[in-house]
């Protein structure tokens, strides 16, 4: 009899009746909202005057601040974090581990002169710490006389307040770097293509906004996730090691009856909902929507859209607050993209635009014509920039975890391509079919686009099926796996676009400079975009065979695995892209290339050893007994002449099983220890290629033996109760 099963599930039987507590705050959420953060009104009251109002315009014109002012800041942080209980700060960032990481000192001092406990923050220590980093990824940037790495801090993303049970810590988001000043997170080539694309995207507002001083990046994620219960989550080894199931036979009812999707949602969870949701709004992060996902368990949240950078640290913040809130709730969280087999898998849903400082939100068509040609121009050349470089934006969402998702039948498969609807592709057809000489022409156009507001009411233009789809005033970008650090594609966005936007303004000015009227010269340039643009382009079901076989004649890239998919950053194409615009060095991108496959190297090299150990204490040693159980049986029943054919057959079924499992498993190890003997990219492939696939049949192994020993024996928590026990 399995016990550690049997008794996680006794555990949550006792569990479902107690419900978990969290404290339902008395006020409104705007009394609340925001109250962990140096923000603007903390700043207001605890800065002096002169400084706040650097400081404010500093942060409004994206500016770099004056170093000079690190230590009246820093002061006015200790004294408002002080009085908020926090006795720590730390330097908080986001290494190339995909988590954030921080390294906490005390605000505890003694004084050199009088040997007395005092309580100091020096500005050096806000601007810059140099926390042990030897051990996070760097791909080769750091050699090893240089070991360490510097976090700077990111004076656009506010300081916060992280609690952890009693404790409060004053946490400041930085970037991270080598010694030398290269990138090894995912925030400073982010931060670098902001600033690219913002330079650029502000030169081509300038042809219709004269006044638009600044141009940002908004971002709006959504988050999917998988709920479980903690004494569940504990007694799968996968599910701790890796975060997924690497076992387990799908359950009879699975998500088919879509009983789950938009149903009410369970107390236990509701709970679990609300703490977070408090917590979130004390830290600023803006979450409105919650619902019921697809699949048995799953969930989804989504916040209000803001300035990239700041969406970013949220995103990366909400994922921790919401481990450790579970946890509060003896329930665990699974943020992997396809933590069951046959369900569901997890996305992040990236909404991208872009707004000016005048409040034009640049992908949003006006019912004013006037605004029309400034839409067309951004809207066009986001595509155009999609289609030149569709594969890194592929390579920017690409993870181990993310491989089982994109593709499966579910999700949007690993061919970029881009959905308008059938209004817009109209527009663009006649925009390419016919004259851009004339101001009739360009008005035409510009009257032709005021429908489109009218259609963003409509969901049924929505394709759920696109990868990469225009949703009525922004680009919604649903590649993106549940796991990533939205940083990752919104750097390529930004650059890939940047890049876009800064060739159309010297086309455009050439034709001016060659004597054509402004307006009618964008016309023609985006004319141009969209004949050359046109593959990126499907409208139906990404889903089919159909798409991939059409996709493939298009000469669109299809790489559905990590390893391939990676080689885009470091395409020549690719290598000119970022260093052109200062987001990533050559040697930078290389490093970055790097780090990507051995974290999936890494991911792989611990699947596929969990799953050996799981097979073979405890799916083995469980069937043994149950085979032992069968053939006692079938020796009494013999003896006393009774036909015992059908556990002959049970047992000889299992039997194959049982030895198929056990020289898979020996393969894979076979394979595995091979690729570890492999470099980067060759031992990426091989773990894709030739261990991958014994995962897989071991995978099948395991799950027939499951369908035919008995329940009792089974040591491992179903897939039925996993996802329907609430
Ligand atoms: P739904 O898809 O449910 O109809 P919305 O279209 O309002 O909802 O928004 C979906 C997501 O897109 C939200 O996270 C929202 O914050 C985000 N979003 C809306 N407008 C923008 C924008 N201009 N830039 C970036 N994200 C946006
Ligand atoms: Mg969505």
């Amino acid at each position: 009899m399995s016990m550690t099963r049997f008794a996680a599930i006794d555990t949550i039987q006792n569990r479902l009746d107690q419900g978990a507590d969290y404290l339902e705050p008395n006020e409104k959420i705007s009394s609340y909202y925001g109250s962990h953060v140096f923000g603007d009104d903390a700043m207001k009251a605890y800065l002096k005057e002169d400084v706040y109002l650097k400081v404010k315009a500093t942060i409004q014109n994206g500016q770099k601040l004056d170093k000079s002012l690190a230590q009246d800041i820093a002061d006015a942080m200790k004294v408002w974090a002080m009085e908020k209980g926090a006795t720590h700060y730390a330097h908080w960032f986001q290494p190339l581990t995909g988590k954030t990481a921080e390294k906490h000192d005390s605000f505890f001092n003694l004084d050199l002169g009088t040997g007395k406990a005092i309580e100091e923050f020096p500005g050096s220590a806000l601007a810059q710490q140099e926390p042990d980093g030897s051990s996070f990824p760097g791909g080769g940037l750091r050699s090893t006389f240089e070991a360490r790495g510097y976090t700077a801090w990111d004076p656009s993303s506010p300081a916060f307040i992280l609690e952890v049970g009693e404790g409060r810590t004053l946490c400041i988001p930085t970037i991270f770097v080598t010694y030398s000043g290269q990138t090894l997170d995912y925030k400073l080539p982010f931060l670098r293509s902001i600033s690219y694309l913002e330079k650029a995207a502000l030169d081509v507002v300038n042809y219709f906004e004269k006044d638009a001083k600044r141009v940002t990046t908004t971002l709006g994620w959504e988050q999917e996730y998988f709920l479980v219960d903690e004494a569940l989550f504990n007694a799968r080894p996968d599910l701790v090691m890796c975060g997924r199931t690497l076992i387990g036979k799908h359950s009879v009812k699975g998500q088919q009856l879509d009983d789950h999707y938009f149903g009410s949602i369970p107390e236990r969870v509701y709970m679990y909902m609300r703490d977070l949701e408090i917590e979130c709004h004390k830290l600023g992060i803006p979450v409105r929507t919650r619902h019921n996902e697809v699949g048995p368990g799953q969930y989804e949240l989504a916040p209000m859209f803001e300035e990239a950078n700041v969406a970013i640290d949220h995103n990366q913040l909400l994922m921790d607050l919401m481990d450790r809130i579970a946890r509060r709730h003896k329930l665990r969280v699974l943020l992997h993209e396809k933590p069951f087999d046959g369900v569901n898998g997890s996305g992040k849903h990236n909404n991208w635009s872009m707004a000016t400082d005048t409040g034009t939100n640049l992908l949003k068509p006006g019912k004013e014509p006037g605004k029309n040609l400034q839409f067309l121009t951004f809207f066009v050349n986001t595509i155009k920039a999609v289609s030149m470089h569709a594969p890194l934006l592929r390579a920017s969402v690409a993870s181990a975890s993310n491989d089982h998702r994109l593709g499966a039948n579910e999700a949007p498969p690993a061919i970029v391509s881009v959905f308008i609807g059938e209004y817009l592709t109209g527009v663009l057809d006649a925009i390419e079919a016919g004259d851009t000489e004339s101001s009739a022409d360009v008005k035409r156009v510009k009257d032709l686009l005021k429908v489109v507001p009218n259609l963003e009411q409509d969901n049924t233009d929505r394709n759920r099926t696109s990868p990469f789809a225009f949703t009525g005033n922004k680009f919604e970008i649903r590649m993106v796996g549940s796991t990533a650090n939205c940083a990752a594609p919104m750097t390529i966005m930004n650059a890939i676009v940047g890049k876009q936007l800064v060739e159309f303004k010297v086309s455009v000015d050439a034709l001016v400079n060659g004597g054509q009227d402004e307006q009618a010269a964008i016309l023609s340039v985006i004319k141009q975009y969209i004949s050359e643009s046109k593959a990126i382009r499907f409208e139906g079901d990404n889903y089919s065979q159909a798409w991939a076989d059409e996709a493939a004649e298009r000469g669109l890239e299809n790489s559905p695995n990590t390893p391939r998919a990676l080689d885009a950053y470091v395409y020549d194409s690719s290598v000119e892209l970022f260093t052109s615009t200062n987001i990533f060095t050559n040697e930078e991108i290389h490093a970055h290339h790097e780090v990507m496959l051995e974290n999936y190297i890494l991911k792989l090299n611990i699947e596929c050893r969990t799953l050996s150990e799981m097979c073979m204490t405890g799916v083995m040693p469980a069937v043994v007994d149950y085979m032992n159980a069968l053939a006692e049986n079938v020796n009494s029943l013999e003896k006393l002449g009774i036909n015992a054919s059908a556990q002959k057959d049970i047992l000889s079924r299992i039997s194959e099983h049982l030895n198929s499992m056990k020289s898979n498993i020996e393969s894979m190890l076979d394979a595995s220890e091979k690729a570890d003997a492999m470099h980067h990219r060759d031992s990426a492939i091989a773990y894709c290629e030739n261990v991958k696939p014994y995962m897989e049949k071991i995978r099948n192994n395991c799950d027939s033996l499951e369908s035919m020993t008995d329940d009792r024996e089974w040591p491992f928590i179903k897939y039925r109760e996993m996802m329907f026990v609430r």
